[in-house]
């Protein structure tokens, strides 16, 4: 099977504003006894864990493009939003840090007190980023307030949204399903029927989701919600935005390929205790990896996304002759902030 880049699109990608962040390509692996100990599937990984910046995690590639934006608009200052263990800030603040901007971020939840600063938070410390907390829901309307604020101070902000998952934000995940597209016609011998990784703030979901259309691509590209819960009929969801933030995205690029609301594969059953919550399931599955394959997956996303692709093998509602790429979107750092969940005999 060959993987069709479409030549128009790939000179328009390359056309985008980009500033080299990541180290790329990222590596794909099997994970050969992690599949053994499940019975089978077949288990790959693409190790986006290693795309370097700051420990690395899947928020480097939106960066790139991102930042690029914010520097033609003559950028001095970042502001961009999460949660106190948000792997997106981390990387943003280590991007700012590279190229000399100033780091603004708004984390929703109470400052923990100062002997308790760990895992990404402490990262961010060590970036000499300002950190600003808010109640979860205000976070955007503080983003717009500093930004306002930075502006009379005579700076000029730029507002990355929550996750960088903006039609921006998404260009780097088009470029890694390109990225992937050579790979695989690189091994004749593997052809994975199906990706699975951890969708959030969507831009990952949107930009694998398009970029596998663009590719022909045809397996599911399965996405295992952490925080997203199922849509209700009558709303705006977050598949519309998924699915708007595709179609923005391949605006961008001129390119003709829609997405659909049905080309979206979205899996809502593995919310657990919510958002930052780490039970049981996301326990065993960064064991599993850990001792099977000696890699880590994050205790907010990754674990809850293989958590999830464990279930799917272990209930049948994924055949275990199927080949599967585990999308490693990172997350490794945020574990140094939960290790009270975890025991050596779990
Ligand atoms: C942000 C994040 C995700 C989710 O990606 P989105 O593009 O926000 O959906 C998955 N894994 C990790 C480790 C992340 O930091």
């Amino acid at each position: 099977m060959t993987y069709n880049i479409p030549p128009e699109t790939a000179a328009a990608l390359a056309a985008q504003p980009r500033v080299r962040l990541a180290h790329l390509p990222t590596p794909i692996q099997p994970w050969p006894r992690l599949s053994d100990a499940l019975g089978g599937p077949q288990l790959w990984v693409k190790r986006d864990d290693l795309t370097g910046l700051a420990t690395g995690g899947n928020k480097t590639r939106k960066l790139e493009f991102l930042v690029a934006d914010a520097l033609e608009a003559g950028a001095d200052s970042l502001i961009t939003a999460g949660g106190p263990q948000s792997n997106h800030c981390r990387q943003t603040a280590a991007a700012a840090a590279q190229l000399g901007l100033a780091a603004h971020l708004v984390l929703g939840g109470d400052p923990p007190p100062p002997e308790n600063i760990q895992g990404n938070l402490f990262l961010d410390q060590l970036l000499r980023a300002t950190t600003h907390f808010v109640d979860k829901t205000q976070r955007n309307a503080k983003m717009e307030l500093l930004a306002d604020e930075l502006r009379a101070a005579g700076r000029s902000p730029y507002v990355i949204p929550v996750g960088g998952s903006n039609a921006i934000g998404t260009l780097g995940y088009v470029a890694a399903m390109f990225e992937l597209a050579e790979q695989l016609n690189a091994m004749p011998d593997v052809r994975f029927d199906r990706i699975v990784m951890a969708t959030s703030s969507g831009g990952t979901q949107a930009g694998l989701t398009l970029g596998a259309k663009m590719i022909g691509f045809d397996g599911p590209v399965t996405a295992i919600s952490i925080d997203q819960a199922p849509e209700d009929a009558d709303t705006f969801t977050f598949r519309d935005h998924v699915r708007d933030t595709a179609n923005a995205c391949a605006e961008l690029l001129n390119s003709d390929v829609n997405t659909s609301g049905d080309d979206l594969r979205i899996n809502h059953d593995y919310l657990g205790g919510g958002y930052g919550v780490v039970g049981p399931p996301e326990i065993e599955a960064v064991n599993l990896l850990a001792t099977r394959e000696g890699q880590f997956v994050g205790p907010v996303y990754t674990s809850r996304a293989l958590a999830g692709l464990i279930d799917l093998i272990r209930n049948g509602q994924i055949d275990r002759n199927e080949t599967i790429l585990f999308w490693h979107t990172g997350g490794d750092a945020a574990l140094h902030a939960y290790t009270s969940n975890f025991t050596p005999t779990q």
